[in-house]
């Protein structure tokens, strides 16, 4: 099975649009404002792509430029005003920052209720304690698609492949909180192929293309590729190589079109999710 994540993503966002348009009926317009610093080509594809979905569901984007030189604390007051500013509920500051602005500053900066990338240390907690609050975007989506296959995460044997703060880590959080059995694996993992092999879900995401083949999958397993990577051929692939793996696995994400448009499509109920929060509807 390949997990369309585009079909899955347009199902949820059709959701979603209903959603915005209850809380217009109660006189809030949902809002995100994302900032981006700098001229870095990839993160300007990014943000259009995140303006684009919110303008799709009817949520109003705001995007702020700012240019590369921009000293830090002129950001930190941007994001001071918007933090207060009641017409704005989401705030997202696109990742990486350059190099003179410290990215734990600008991230902890961030209202708690308007952190819809879910990064602040406060939104962390919340998720690894499992008592409600933001989603992590990449890996929540993640949880969607895997669902989308039938399968239960509940009892199998998961391997996380890769530990960072955006994915590894809060991946494996979620696929706990769905009674998973969860390894995290990682660059200093011994026999990282018998580990991978051993799970029934495998995520991988370490930034590396086409690098999981069929020696670290086994047969049945649904297999998540959060990589985004460019192949020998400047063609986008991920980290496991589809063709390789597609015929011993039970199900597999495409790169592009498995995990990516989920990411967003999560970035947009988290904004929901802020203004609910912050004008006091239920959020459930
Ligand atoms: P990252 O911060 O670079 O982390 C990579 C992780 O992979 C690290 O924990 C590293 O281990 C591990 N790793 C690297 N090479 C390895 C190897 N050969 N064997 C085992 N582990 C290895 O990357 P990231 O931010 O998590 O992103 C990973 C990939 O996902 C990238 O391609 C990124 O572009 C993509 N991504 C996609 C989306 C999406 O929406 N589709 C969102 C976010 C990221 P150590 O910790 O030991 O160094």
């Amino acid at each position: 099975m390949i997990i369309d994540g585009k079909k899955v993503s347009e199902r949820i966002r059709n959701e979603l649009i209903q959603n915005v348009e209850d809380l217009k009926k109660q006189g809030v317009n949902a809002c995100l404002v994302v900032i981006i610093v700098g001229n870095d080509p990839g993160s300007k594809t990014y943000v259009n792509n995140k303006r684009k979905a919110c303008n799709e569901v009817g949520i109003i984007s705001k995007v702020y430029e700012l240019p590369e030189e921009t000293e830090e604390a002129e950001l930190l007051n941007l994001i001071d005003e918007l933090n207060l500013e009641e017409s704005v509920h989401g705030i997202l500051v696109q990742l990486p920052l350059p190099k003179h602005i410290n990215e734990k500053s600008v991230i902890e900066r961030i209202n708690t209720k308007k952190d819809v990338d879910c990064f602040h240390p406060y939104s962390v907690g919340e998720m690894f304690t499992g008592i409600g609050g933001f989603e992590p975007c990449t890996p929540a989506g993640i949880i969607e698609l895997i669902k989308e296959t039938g399968i239960k995460i509940e009892g199998k044997e998961c391997v996380v492949l890769g530990r960072s703060n955006i994915v590894g880590k809060p991946m494996a959080m979620l696929l706990l909180r769905e009674n998973g059995t969860v390894t995290i694996a990682h660059s200093k993992t011994q026999n990282l192929k018998e580990v991978c092999k051993r799970a029934d879900i495998l995520v991988v995401a370490i930034g590396k293309a086409k690098y999981i083949n069929e020696d670290y999958v086994k047969p049945g397993a649904v297999v998540i590729d959060v990589g985004m990577n460019r192949d020998e051929n400047n063609k986008r692939c991920g980290d496991v190589d589809f063709e390789k793996v597609k015929d011993i696995c039970y199900a597999i994400t495409p790169v592009p079109g498995g995990v990516g448009p989920m990411t967003i499509t999560t970035l947009l109920k988290n904004t929901i999710y802020a203004a609910k929060l912050q004008r006091k509807i239920p959020t459930i």
